[in-house]
């Protein structure tokens, strides 16, 4: 696929092209790799394949919808592609390849033998029955057909899909492949199943590790642990409730939280955690919650506090928001909830902000053992998951930081190369597949 890397899309001052994005943060990593080939630039600026396809269901009332769905590889050096299958009406190709991408970058960060890739269906999956939801599923992942397997491409779950819907992917896979042990195809099944211990949070839980490490190692003045911050997040999902249950366990005050209808913050101290929860469940929003206030998503981002998560949509923190974000750093558990413009307006403020091909690697990294376990038909003790992942995580960061604190040395005076976390962390990520990509051999 050649595409036009113009620098604006001419709809908004802003370019807010996740494609054009994924290409700025990649063009701004290579600047430090100055041994880095143009082929291998080349390369890596363009996915593998994409499939796009659009297929028809029969809906509950009889009628029929035309849906369209993307399956995207972006890369496969390191093994075969890992990533999840997002259902949400704003998925299209653009969106699916840079998330491919982001992928790449993040299985290499944290040392897992996969490659890239991402999928999804624009839909509106809060507006879908389970029975409709069940019917694309099937249908979608039929159109697949042998794109994906356990050796060549493994979903996973995204943005409003979950355990169900993995079950629902193995079981359309093993229809169409009797006979094989087919769990390995995708991550984040029910237990019972074949999915981890561990998994359901394990992107929130990665999100605490690299946090509790980074404040450990970190420059932040008075900010060396989690007892006693305050944080807010972004999104009550999968990631953002399990991230508010982890980061509250572990010492902070969560004093605000959001979903798609609206925030609520706490009138003093943190939210309880259990009772938002369980509003959550009862109401299907945060926003009501008896003694919060009520907030916007916009006045949640600029809430006084030391840890912003954002665990929704990306581009969230934007040229026009970045200047009122007043959390001293941000973890990013979506991906690209920050834009190229944002990142150098909040550098430039001091806020430090953990990537998310840092931040919210923890899904992928158990997505890799409950693959391990499936294919050798084993399930591991919750415990060893989770220490395993806290090592993981701890590495990564480890890795990263090491890069990032190598930087100021080597940026000439008055240079513009940026000296941020996420481009460290790029950097370890774009060196690994460069160098495995060489040692591999271009075939043939
Ligand atoms: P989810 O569907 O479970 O939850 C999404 C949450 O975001 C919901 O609470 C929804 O109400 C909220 N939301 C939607 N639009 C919003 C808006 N405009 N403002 C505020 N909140 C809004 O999804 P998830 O799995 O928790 O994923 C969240 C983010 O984390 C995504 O960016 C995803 O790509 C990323 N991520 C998820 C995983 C994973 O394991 N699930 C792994 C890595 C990254």
């Amino acid at each position: 696929m050649q595409k036009q890397l113009s620098p604006d899309t001419g709809c908004s001052d802003e370019d807010l092209s996740p494609y054009h994005i994924s290409h700025q943060q990649f063009e701004r990593a290579t600047r430090h790799l100055e041994g880095l080939k143009q082929g291998l630039i080349d390369f890596f600026s363009y996915p593998k394949r994409v499939i796009s396809t659009c297929f028809p269901v029969e809906m509950d009332d009889g009628s029929v919808q035309t849906f369209h769905g993307y399956r995207v590889l972006h890369n496969t050096v390191l093994g075969p592609g890992k990533g999840g299958m997002r259902f949400h009406p704003c998925v299209d190709e653009d969106e699916v390849v840079a998330l491919a991408t982001l992928m790449t970058w993040k299985c290499a960060l944290v040392k897992v033998p996969f490659g890239g890739a991402k999928g999804g269906v624009a839909c509106d999956a809060k507006a879908l029955s389970q029975g409709e939801l069940r019917r694309i599923t099937r249908r979608f992942i039929t159109e697949l057909g042998d794109n994906i397997g356990p050796h060549t491409d493994i979903p996973a779950p995204d943005m409003y899909t979950n355990a169900q819907t993995m079950a629902w992917i193995y079981d359309t896979y093993d229809m169409m492949h009797p006979g094989k042990n087919n769990r390995p195809v995708v991550t984040g099944k029910p237990l019972e199943m074949g999915g981890s211990p561990g998994r359901e949070d394990a992107t929130a839980r990665g999100c605490l590790y690299v946090t509790e490490r980074f404040l450990s190692l970190s420059p932040i003045e008075g900010l060396g642990s989690l007892q006693g911050t305050r944080v807010v997040i972004q999104g009550y999902g999968q990631v953002g409730s399990f991230a508010a249950r982890l980061f509250s366990e572990a010492g902070a005050q969560i004093i605000a939280v959001s979903d798609s209808q609206g925030g609520i913050a706490s009138l003093n101290g943190g939210l309880d955690v259990p009772a938002v929860e369980a509003w959550k469940r009862e109401h299907g929003t945060v926003v009501g919650l008896p003694e919060t206030r009520t907030i916007t998503n916009q006045d949640l981002l600029s809430q006084e506090c030391d840890i912003l998560i954002p665990a929704a949509l990306g581009n969230q923190i934007k040229a026009d928001n970045a200047d009122q974000i007043k959390a001293r750093l941000i973890v990013e558990a979506a991906n690209r909830p920050i834009t190229p413009e944002a990142d150098d307006i909040l550098t430039e403020r001091g806020v430090y902000i953990l990537p998310d091909i840092l931040a919210n690697a923890g899904g992928v990294t158990v997505s890799y053992y409950e693959w391990v376990q499936n294919n050798e038909n084993q399930e591991w003790p919750l415990e060893d998951v989770n220490r395993k992942l806290r090592d993981k995580m701890f590495h990564a960061t480890d890795a990263v930081i090491d890069r990032w604190r190598r930087f100021p040395s080597e940026t000439p005076e008055g240079s513009d190369i940026r000296t941020d976390l996420r481009t460290a962390a790029m950097v370890v990520a774009i060196e690994r597949v460069a160098h495995l990509t060489l040692v591999r051999g271009i075939w043939p």
